[in-house]
């Protein structure tokens, strides 16, 4: 069977296609979406279990692309909670500190409790060496040199070798940036496009998904349960799909594919030898999808942040969980009648390496003990899932800077999503950007 009706076939229905597909939409192209799960939004979606509406992957919506794109489609932002405070556990004792501030201050005060420590115990002082780490700080931010390949903790041990300043940065860089302090280049850490405010919604991500699905079906059709098997290249050039629809292998026919996939998937449907080597040698080195755990619990009382509902935790000199939201607090139409939820993900010591799921959950059962000891009275681990390198469901399908091009060396073939993110930008506003840029794209080729 063979459908022709479309200008522009997008594969999955992520952030970033929907972006793509919303846009070109209201450009008044016919869009086709085809979603192999049942439901929209992929890694920023919901699913509904014992009564909670819990998340597929992303809950933080930091301001910025995610909510233009949906101001320019008239979707209401009004209803978003907004984040704004955050609380750091050091030593145990939790502090608020400005978003804004957040890395000078929390230096001062692991510099302040390691001088108090030392006096205390009469042990030489392992320095903080705030001012140099800050003078190196806001020098790199002026001008960043791209050849510079020392990792971020190589770059930091230069002035220090405190291990909670070690953990204060590897904090920052799994939280945003996809890998660890080791493991990230301090050349792409000074790129990062800095996020203070963030969001969650009351009804959940895939209501969000969901609207901006709406746009497309106004002048298109968004298919779930349907799964494209193979994009179709004639002479270098992309002209339609095959999709398994109800059973059947259907052909669609379309003058552009856009791939919200991820660049290996879009290479797998599409066949690795139409693609030239250049272009898989840079998929190698810049596809690094970063697992973690999503860690979901459950309680009768609240564990975390209690009487706070605009805010966040972070913790320092954990095993592996370090930001933690406690969703219910803030929106409690999240949650079932007098239960509690808080969100965590973790990451384990490599992000490179495919992790050992069985230890890791070990690892965020007995941080969790440790850091709300009212756990093993009142709370239940609801959900922990492995979203790692080998089950496709990445906290990021790449690191900070690591994006490859939406363009693919076939004609009318473009990718979408967080495996393009532009440099300083990740998650969400990664994925949305992309789509702008690729719809942009898309726009002129048609
Ligand atoms: C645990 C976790 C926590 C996260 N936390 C945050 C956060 O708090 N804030 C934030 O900004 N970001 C966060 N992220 C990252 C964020 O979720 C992603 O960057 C973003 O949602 C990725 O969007 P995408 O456009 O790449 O599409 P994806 O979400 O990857 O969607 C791709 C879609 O394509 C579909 N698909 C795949 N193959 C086919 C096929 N052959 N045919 C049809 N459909 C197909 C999939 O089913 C999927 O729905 C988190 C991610 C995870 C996993």
């Amino acid at each position: 069977m063979i459908d022709d009706d479309y200008d522009i076939v997008i594969i999955g229905s992520g952030l970033g296609g929907l972006t793509a597909a919303s846009l070109l939409s209201r450009k008044g192209f016919k869009i086709l979406v085809v979603e192999s799960r049942s439901r929209v939004g992929g890694r920023f979606s919901t699913f509904e279990y014992e009564g909670f509406k819990l998340p597929t992957g992303a809950i933080l919506i930091p301001d910025g692309w995610v909510i233009k794109l949906l101001e320019e489609m008239g979707i209401n932002i009004d209803n978003l909670r907004p984040i704004t405070r955050v609380f750091y556990r050091i030593d145990g004792k939790r502090y608020e500190i400005p978003p804004d501030i957040g890395v000078p201050k929390a230096l001062d005060i692991i510099d302040k409790l390691e001088r108090e420590d030392a006096e205390k115990k009469k042990r030489p002082m392992k320095p903080v060496e705030l001012s140099k780490i800050m003078r190196g700080y806001y020098k790199k931010m002026r001008g960043i040199k791209q050849e510079e390949i020392i990792t971020v903790r190589d770059w930091l041990l230069q002035y220090t070798e405190n291990e909670k300043v070690h953990d204060a940065f590897d904090t920052l860089c799994t939280g945003l940036m996809m890998a660890h302090s080791w493991e990230l280049p301090i050349s792409k850490f000074f790129l990062f496009q800095e996020m203070t405010k963030f969001y969650i919604t009351p009804n959940g991500n895939i209501s969000i998904a969901e609207e901006l699905a709406n746009v497309v079906r106004k002048n298109g059709a968004v298919w779930t349960n349907c799964s494209v098997r193979k994009i179709i290249i004639n002479d270098g050039r992309a002209t339609g799909v095959i999709v398994e629809k109800g059973g059947e292998q259907l052909e669609v026919k379309c003058k552009v594919v856009i791939s919200n996939t991820g660049a290996k998937t879009t290479v797998d449907l599409a066949g690795k030898e139409h693609f030239n080597d250049e272009y898989l040698k840079n998929m190698r080195i810049k596809l690094r999808p970063s697992p973690c755990l999503l860690v979901l619990v459950a309680s009768d009382k609240p564990l975390c942040l209690e009487g706070i509902d605009d805010g966040l935790e972070i913790i320092m000199g954990s095993r592996r969980i370090k930001t933690v939201i406690p969703i219910s607090n803030i929106c409690p139409e999240l949650v079932p009648t007098g239960q509690h939820l808080f969100y965590t993900s973790a990451k384990s010591e490599s992000t490179l390496h495919p992790m050992d799921v069985k230890y890791e959950m070990e690892q965020v059962k007995l941080d969790i003990k440790e850091f709300y000891p009212d756990f093993e009275k009142y709370g239940r681990i609801l959900k922990m899932r492995a979203c790692g390198i080998i089950n496709e469901w990445p906290e990021g399908r790449t690191w900070l800077c690591y994006g490859m091009p939406l363009e693919t060396p076939i004609t009318n073939l473009f990718n979408v999503g967080d495996s393009c993110i532009t440099p300083g930008l990740i998650g969400t506003p990664g994925s949305v950007e992309s789509g702008y840029r690729v719809a942009e794209i898309a726009e002129k080729v048609l």
